[in-house]
């Protein structure tokens, strides 16, 4: 942390672009992609191990401490937050995934749970629906294909 202030004072400012700012000490890109939606109105995918986690469930895709790494993730999470009103989405996002998608999922208030999200059909016991289609994710790194029922 000290380093990487000392370099934005030398700098006299702070990296207003992603690509720059994971190259400062300490800077991830989940702290990258935070700083710019929420504190500079860049639009960014916030990935975080909750926001992982809810991907997975709605895919119904086993992840772990890879996943968040992982291409097919990134390109599911970019491909869900908006153009416009981006940082509401992403607070709304994370909110949603730590609250409710929470590793004991609450699912009997989650609006997801009746038509999109495959680990809820799988545990009703109904058939199962995606919310972002194979074709919207990378084709590098694909999650496993899903048998439907
Ligand atoms: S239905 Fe349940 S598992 Fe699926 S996204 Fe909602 S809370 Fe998470």
């Amino acid at each position: 942390m000290i380093q990487m202030a000392g370099i934005v004072a030398d700098r006299g400012r702070v990296p207003d672009q992603y690509d720059e700012l994971v190259t400062l000490p300490g800077v991830g890109p989940y702290a990258a992609s935070a700083y710019l939606s929420l504190h500079r109105s860049v639009r960014a995918a916030i990935v975080d191990s909750n926001v992982v986690r809810w991907i997975g469930r709605l895919l119904g895709v086993p992840t772990d401490e890879e996943t968040r790494r992982k291409r097919w993730l990134i390109e599911a999470v970019d491909a869900l937050t908006p153009s416009r009103s981006f940082r509401n989405y992403n607070y709304a996002v994370l909110d949603f995934a730590m609250k409710v998608c929470r590793p004991r999922p609450r699912c009997d208030v989650c609006p997801f749970a009746r038509d999109t999200c495959v680990f809820a059909a799988q545990r009703a016991g109904r058939s199962e629906r995606t919310l972002v289609s194979s074709a919207s994710i990378g084709a590098r790194d694909r999650p496993p294909a899903r048998r439907t029922r």
